[in-house]
């Protein structure tokens, strides 16, 4: 757009295909430093996934912990989140061999494969670069799913109709489902992911511009430290509902009733790590 508006810039050689990568690139906060390393509990993540992950994010976890498996795309893309929100290596290789040897992979095989991985996400194997969580840019631009594959961007890789039965399983109002899929239309995935935010979290205007899945969490997490009478929360039904600070709680359908109350008490001051910057 601003080549097209400046012909000086448009007729220059050197600076165009400067501007067609920047109009591509993401230039906001990497999110590869861990703030808050440990202080997620493992125990934590299933209510987080409800309450704090924007749609990609949760739909991973929840194939996950359907399937006990994630292929490579949805291992690295959450695997990297996960590592931005403060999961430690040793979180990380306990929370994924939890997982798949709940499924068809043995622990030696997990040990001898998939840890490899994790450890390299790290920075520990390889060339020992320390992996950076993917921003929207690169999740919606870069290595769509295939079939049996859960990453990507939902706004941008799900069937409108599916996306729209998800939206409607996590009692998104019909009107705000119509936002959303509006936004899907005119391909403003981002906007439509604020929408969604601003729709589970009870606020009129996100306040920020969303660029990255790790600041969706990070926000909601402040959002969530900051006026909590305000906010609705889930139910146990499913349903949104307004409570009052001392009455939060929060479902999650892959969490059983009786764990609940252990999640709700070790979330009990969590957000306020997330306040910093
Ligand atoms: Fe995830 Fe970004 Fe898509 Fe939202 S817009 S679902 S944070 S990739």
């Amino acid at each position: 757009l601003t080549a097209r508006s400046l012909p000086s810039i448009q007729s220059d050689e050197r600076l165009q295909p400067l501007l067609s990568h920047l109009s591509h690139s993401y230039v906001g906060p990497d999110y590869s430093v861990q703030k808050n390393p440990g202080k997620i509990s493992l125990e934590q993540i299933d209510a987080l996934s409800v309450k704090s992950f924007p749609l990609c994010m949760r739909q991973l976890h929840r194939a996950l912990r359907d399937s006990h498996h994630l292929r490579h795309g949805g291992r690295m893309q959450y695997g990297l989140f996960l590592k931005g929100i403060g999961l430690t290596l040793e979180q990380a290789l306990e929370f994924w061999k939890k997982e798949f040897i709940r499924g068809k992979v043995d622990a030696d095989k997990f040990d001898k494969g998939y840890a490899y991985s994790i450890r390299h996400n790290y920075g520990k194997e390889g060339k020992r670069t320390d992996y950076t969580p993917y921003s929207c840019m690169k999740i919606i631009m870069s290595n769509p799913p295939s079939q049996g594959d859960y990453h990507g961007c939902p706004f941008r890789h799900s069937d409108p109709e599916l996306l729209k039965q998800k939206l409607q399983s996590y009692r998104i109002p019909p009107s705000g489902i119509t936002q959303i899929l509006e936004l899907v239309k005119g391909m403003h995935y981002q906007l439509a992911c604020q929408k969604y935010f601003e729709l589970t979290h009870d606020v009129d205007d996100i306040g920020f511009s969303l660029n990255h899945p790790n600041q969706y969490f990070t926000e909601s997490q402040k959002l969530l430290s900051g006026g909590r009478e305000l906010k609705k929360e889930f139910n146990n039904s499913g349903n949104f509902q307004q409570k009052n600070n001392s009455q939060e709680s929060i479902n999650s359908s892959s969490t059983p009733t009786s764990s609940n109350a252990t999640a709700d008490t070790e979330l009990e001051g969590l957000e306020a790590y997330f306040t910093e910057d």
